[in-house]
């Protein structure tokens, strides 16, 4: 964003959010807030935190931190590799959150000060708070794979954080020459979106049938067995045939470095050559939460699974891909339901309750072709202090359903999307 388009922003966002101050009747205007809460990172958990704690009690002043002066959407960014959705639908405003009296600040925390209870930004401005929630998504491991460095990433794309990488991939598959060969490295787990590598290939797949068919896609996996594997594997040969490869860890999937000339992947039984190569970095929790020394051995943030409250910062709150959240899978619906939970924790602590008993949701679809759809889902309960699922409630699409079911399903795809982005946004 230009200095120009920054202070814009800025200036729009603050107008916006004096405007609100002044006309939202939930807020009152010159009296004490109750309790400041920021929450940094604006996407599928921090959105949802901030907006639900801002209707659990209006009189909490909640300050959302966001670094982009947007938010572009993951999920269905695969679409955007298949040409069947632009970047722009992906793109969401944070005016809706404005509106509700949510003060939205565009600036990147670099510094949390968790004994003085404040965080900084990059442009020096500093926010107190009482209690902090961050749900700043992944980082990744660019010490994991040799040769895969931020700089070589945007040669080889990743496209695991949907933006200009996105466009970047896709602008590659367009370039490449039918008869040619695409390969995807799917990172070990645990890792933001785990089916995402594999209806990514499907996404491409879609693409390739209609414009070159010749060409190929090689699946190279870190792990042996994947996300709604069945499913995936069924749905690729009824529709691409034998186009798309997939090679597990055992088989020598797991890639151990790239050249970064040529973007070979250089497996652990042989190397890989690829037209276009799109090697999915080993992840963490986000930058913010690891130089906060909120992780532990493993990475990624230990909290108390009914609160979300860091095991090692009691008044830092950590949501989405960032925490250890026992068996829920790193995705935009889990995430959205530990924000709720976190929310509503952190209010009963504001009103002098106890946290309520938490529950939470996930579903995870994914399109094999625009009118196929599986999914899988799952209800959890926390038991001894750990995220559990509930064993009957969930599951998976089943393998026999008919080209109907798929077909509903994929429209339930597309609703999911509309509903969890209003959710967050409206
Ligand atoms: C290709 C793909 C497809 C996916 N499909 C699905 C799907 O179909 N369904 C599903 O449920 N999930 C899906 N996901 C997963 C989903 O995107 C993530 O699990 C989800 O975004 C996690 O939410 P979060 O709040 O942790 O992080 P995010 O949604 O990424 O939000 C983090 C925000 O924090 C901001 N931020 C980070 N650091 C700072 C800082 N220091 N200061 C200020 N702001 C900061 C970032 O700019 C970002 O806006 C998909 C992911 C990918 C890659």
């Amino acid at each position: 964003m230009t200095d120009l388009g920054r202070r814009a922003f800025l200036k729009t966002s603050a107008l916006a959010a004096s405007a609100a101050l002044l006309t939202s009747p939930a807020r009152r205007v010159h009296a004490a807030p109750k309790a400041r809460v920021v929450v940094v990172g604006g996407g599928f958990g921090g959105a949802i935190a901030a907006k639900y704690l801002q209707m659990a009690d209006p009189e909490i002043r909640v300050t959302l931190v966001e670094k982009e002066p947007v938010f572009r959407s993951c999920p269905m960014s695969n679409e955007v590799l298949s040409g069947d959705r632009s970047l722009d639908a992906l793109t969401f405003d944070f005016r809706g959150l404005t509106r509700r009296g949510i003060a939205i600040m565009q600036d990147e925390i670099t510094e949390i000060d968790a004994e003085q209870h404040f965080v900084r930004g990059s442009s020096g401005n500093r926010y107190n708070y009482d209690k902090l929630i961050l749900s700043p998504g992944v980082s990744f491991r660019w010490d994991a794979i040799e040769g895969l460095t931020e700089e070589v990433a945007e040669r080889f794309p990743h496209a695991w954080k949907a933006g200009p990488q996105t466009l970047k991939l896709r602008q590659q598959l367009e370039a490449m020459d039918d008869g040619g060969v695409f390969i995807i490295s799917a990172p070990p787990n645990p890792f933001r979106c785990p089916p995402g590598p594999y209806e990514r290939a499907a996404q491409v797949a879609h693409y390739f049938k209609q414009h070159k068919p010749k060409s190929k896609i090689i699946i190279l996996d870190a792990k042996d067995a994947f996300s709604k594997q069945g499913l995936f594997q069924a749905g690729w040969k009824q529709h691409y045939g034998d186009m798309i490869e997939w090679v597990s860890g055992a088989a020598g999937g797991i890639v151990e470095a790239i050249d970064p000339k040529t973007g070979a992947l250089i497996g652990t039984v042989e190397d890989f050559h690829g037209n276009v190569v799109s090697p999915i970095p080993p992840q963490r929790a986000g930058a913010l939460a690891v130089s906060a020394g909120l992780t532990d051995a493993s990475g990624w943030c230990p909290v108390d699974q009914k609160t979300f409250a860091s095991t090692l910062h009691p008044d830092i709150h950590v949501i989405g891909d960032s925490c250890i959240a026992g068996v829920m899978p790193k995705s935009g619906y889990s995430a959205n339901s530990q924000g709720k939970v976190c929310a509503a924790a952190i209010a009963a602590e504001i009103a002098g309750q106890a946290a309520p008993e938490p529950s939470y949701v996930n579903t995870c679809y994914s399109l094999i072709t625009p009118d196929h759809g599986i999914s899988v889902a799952g209800v959890y309960d926390l038991e001894d202090g750990q995220i559990v699922g509930i064993e009957g409630a969930g599951g998976l699409s089943p393998m026999d359903a008919d080209a109907r079911t798929r077909a509903i399903e994929a429209r339930f795809a597309h609703d999911w999307f509309r509903n969890i982005t209003a959710d967050m946004f409206g």
